[in-house]
């Protein structure tokens, strides 16, 4: 069973899927992964995108980017994993996509799409749980846990690490990005109810994670 998790920054899907993985282990082999990485050589891309290598390209070359991490992350982990009847917990997939370098990066749906079918072919989703939260909320909070990060460095002195320091998606775009971010995944949402679960991510952690629970129950063969 494969379950994504989508949504604009500081969303809270990072603590979810650690939860989900917990409340899911006792019963089932759960393996928790993420996108851009997930694999040696995608983490390796992710590192390289964080640093901001796509920005002199455009929305084309950066999805390329993020498809070649992609394949990887797909071929190495989640379709072996899925193969041998674990649950798979990925933050991120094909959705941010289709939102960041599709609806609020300006790539077209044509390309998203094409790509979406080479790159993903079969192995869609099961479950998609899309977090919505105002972005001014997500925004705010992501500052805040990048700023928590920075604090704790500098504390412990460590050495700086590739893409470490280079400004972040979110302090990169302005509000109307993250505006037109929230509306494409409420869209992605509203098209594919058969697959997608919009869950409001402005509730308490607990809340949320109840919300994930109750969703994930409803689909989850057993
Ligand atoms: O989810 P997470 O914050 O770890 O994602 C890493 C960064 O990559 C974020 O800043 C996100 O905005 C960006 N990203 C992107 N396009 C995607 C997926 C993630 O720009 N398709």
């Amino acid at each position: 069973v494969f379950i994504t998790f989508e949504g604009g920054e500081g969303a809270g899907k990072s603590t979810q899927v650690a939860r989900l993985a917990r409340a899911l282990a006792p019963h089932r082999t759960v393996t928790t992964t993420r996108e851009p990485g997930g694999s040696v050589r995608a983490e390796e891309i992710r590192t390289a995108l964080l640093a901001g290598i796509a920005k002199p390209y455009g929305p084309f070359a950066e999805a390329l980017l993020f498809s070649a991490a992609r394949i990887d992350h797909l071929d190495r982990l989640v379709r072996p994993a899925l193969a041998s009847g674990e649950v798979v917990l990925c933050d991120r997939f094909m959705d941010s996509t289709r939102a960041y370098q599709g609806a609020a990066g300006g790539l077209d749906a044509i390309a998203v799409a094409a790509l979406e079918r080479v790159v993903v072919g079969p192995t869609r989703p099961d479950l998609t749980l899309v977090f919505d939260l105002d972005p001014e909320i997500g925004l705010a909070r992501a500052r805040a846990r990048a700023a928590g990060q920075r604090a704790s460095q500098e504390a412990s002195q460590e050495a700086s690490q590739a893409g470490q320091g280079a400004p972040d998606r979110f302090e990169a775009e302005d509000l109307a990005f993250h505006r037109r971010l929230r509306d494409a995944f409420r869209a992605i949402a509203e098209a594919e109810p058969m697959r997608c679960v919009l869950v409001d991510a402005a509730q308490d952690p607990d809340a949320v994670a109840q919300a994930v629970r109750r969703a994930v129950a409803a689909r989850l063969p057993d």
